[in-house]
């Protein structure tokens, strides 16, 4: 989709901070996190909502938020995975993402304003995440 912000970033358009990408599917940081390593989970082929995806596209995507979880766990005390569908139920991007946040705090999620990290912390998060995909 033209003009999709998360198809331009899958065809690198756009710079992002990559997390894990494989044939079907691709995670990078969130530019506006709510918590440290705020992760982003999307499917490659462009669809709107969940409801609207294919069966074998919605398998890659929730197989690729497990593995993201599973590192995210490792990180954190706990993690929420969060699904906007529909602009009435807070969606602002119209292609179809898993939220991964991790928490560490038993506080309310606090996402707007997002929260501020030094290029260090993201740096260091992103590298540590990804160590432990592997
Ligand atoms: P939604 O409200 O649609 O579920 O969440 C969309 C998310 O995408 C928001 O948390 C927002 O910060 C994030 N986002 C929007 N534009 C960009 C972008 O250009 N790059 C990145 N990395 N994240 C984005
Ligand atoms: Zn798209």
């Amino acid at each position: 989709m033209a003009d999709c912000i998360f198809c331009k970033i899958i065809k690198g358009d756009i710079p992002y901070t990559k997390i894990y990408e494989d044939k079907d599917t691709l995670a990078f940081l969130d530019n506006s996190p709510a918590s440290l390593g705020h992760t982003l989970v999307i499917p490659k082929k462009h669809s709107e909502t969940l409801d609207q995806m294919e069966e074998k596209d919605l398998k890659s995507l929730i197989l690729t938020a497990q593995k993201i979880a599973k590192a995210i766990s490792q990180i954190s005390k706990g993690y929420n995975l969060i699904q906007n569908n529909g602009k009435v139920a807070g969606q602002i991007v119209s292609h179809v993402h898993f939220h991964l946040i991790p928490r560490n705090k038993k506080t309310e999620l606090n996402w707007t304003p997002s929260q501020k990290f030094s290029e260090k912390e993201i740096k260091e998060v992103t590298n540590k995440i990804k160590t432990l995909l592997k």
